[in-house]
């Protein structure tokens, strides 16, 4: 290594000065987290798991009410308690969405490379482009950062309208390589609403006062919907995709979308079990994501993963890893530095203890590896000299 990035890399067969001996270790690059929230950090075991998504949202809704400033102290903490968790989990690059860019400045600060994705929500738009526009010149004004680059995100398509998702595609279309992010088919309650107009989000829109009376029901599936609308394209991270059929799916492979698995998240918030085997076998690249602390027990992605491979036991073990590595980082647009051991990229190298009584290095690294059996090798803060 120098300077931060990684110089070589090959087999050592004489020992020079300075050679550390890191023991029986699985040497990887540090892992992408495609898709979180740390703002929401600060709701840790403090929304119930629920059995329907909307119930899900409800608490979440409530529970964000009850802090409207989001830089308070307890909101910045919990943020900063999400980095370090982040990074003493192995993770070296996350693609971060946030509502109010409060995680901007401790990101920044942090040794996690990000996306960050100011994320909108406004299903009722009285002038879609002017809205965009304003949220363009929010992260526009952002300090520079070379390690944090702003884009956009579309929340959903039950809660964003159709014009908005519009103009966000062309404000990012404007921008040099950034890629933009949509939650799309998470629930059952999406894919009823997106082809019926009805059901418990036409409910839950009236209630909060942001039903637009003008919208008509696509009457189509949530994905054919956004592709109807010109918004799927390689640049597009899809989120969860618990819903997804075969079509749609197929359909995300031809245009290049990268669907984001968090199956934690779906089992916590009632969403169900995404189709992980069928991710694969339709040929759609797959990234990995914890989402949230207000719905996901911790911050690891090996645990992520280990969720994943008890729904998906038949895809081979590399293409899991492929996912939480090169797949995030290419999906995120910093695969020039991150995702893969080589030459020029950061050194951003984890080691993870391996037992010698392991055969299958690969499968044991989808077994739940926790923070106290990996280190950072490198340039990092938290490396361990041994
Ligand atoms: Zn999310």
């Amino acid at each position: 290594m120098e300077q931060g990035r990684i110089a070589a890399l090959g087999m050592n067969t004489e020992r020079v000065e300075g050679d550390r001996d890191l023991g029986s270790v699985a040497l990887l690059p540090g892992l992408v987290n495609a898709h979180t929230h740390l703002e929401l950090s600060y709701l840790r075991s403090q929304i119930p798991a629920a059995d329907a998504f909307v119930t899900w949202i409800r608490g979440v809704m409530s529970a964000r009410r009850q802090r409207p400033d989001p830089n308070s102290s307890e909101i910045l903490d919990g943020i900063r308690a999400g980095i370090d968790e982040a990074v003493r989990s192995g993770t070296a690059l996350v693609g971060d969405i946030s509502n109010t860019l409060a995680t901007h400045a401790p990101l920044h600060e942090s040794p996690l490379a990000a996306v960050l994705f100011y994320e909108l929500i406004r299903f009722n738009a009285p002038d879609p482009v002017a809205f965009v526009d304003q949220a363009c010149q929010q992260i526009d004004g952002l300090p520079a950062s070379a390690s944090v680059r702003p884009s956009l995100a579309a929340h959903a398509p039950y809660s964003v309208a159709p014009l908005v998702f519009r103009a966000i595609r062309d404000a990012v279309d404007r921008r040099p390589f950034v890629p933009c992010s949509v939650h799309l088919s998470e629930s059952r309650e999406e894919v009823e609403f997106i082809a019926t107009g009805e059901g418990a989000w036409r409910r839950f829109l009236e209630e909060v006062g942001s039903w637009s009376p003008d919208w008509v029901a696509p009457g189509v599936s949530p994905v054919r919907f956004l592709d109807d609308a010109g918004f799927l394209d390689k640049r597009v991270l899809a989120v969860h995709g618990v819903q997804m059929t075969r079509e749609d799916l197929e359909r995300l492979a031809a245009k290049g979308t990268t669907v984001v698995a968090c199956p934690r998240s779906n089992a916590f918030t009632g969403a169900g079990a995404p189709p992980i085997s069928s991710f694969y076998a339709a040929g759609v690249a797959v990234a990995v994501g914890t989402d949230s602390l207000a719905s996901t027990p911790d911050l690891n992605v090996f645990s992520e993963l280990a969720a994943m491979r008890r729904l998906a036991p038949h895809v081979p073990a590399a293409r899991l890893i492929e996912s939480a590595t090169l797949t995030g980082a290419r999906a995120l647009g910093f695969d020039a530095e991150y995702g893969t051991l080589e030459p020029g990229k950061r050194a951003r190298i984890l080691a993870v203890r391996v037992p010698d009584a392991v055969s299958d290095v690969e499968e044991y690294l989808l077994s739940g590896i926790e923070p106290d059996q990996l280190f950072w090798v490198g340039d990092s803060p938290e490396s361990v000299s041994l």
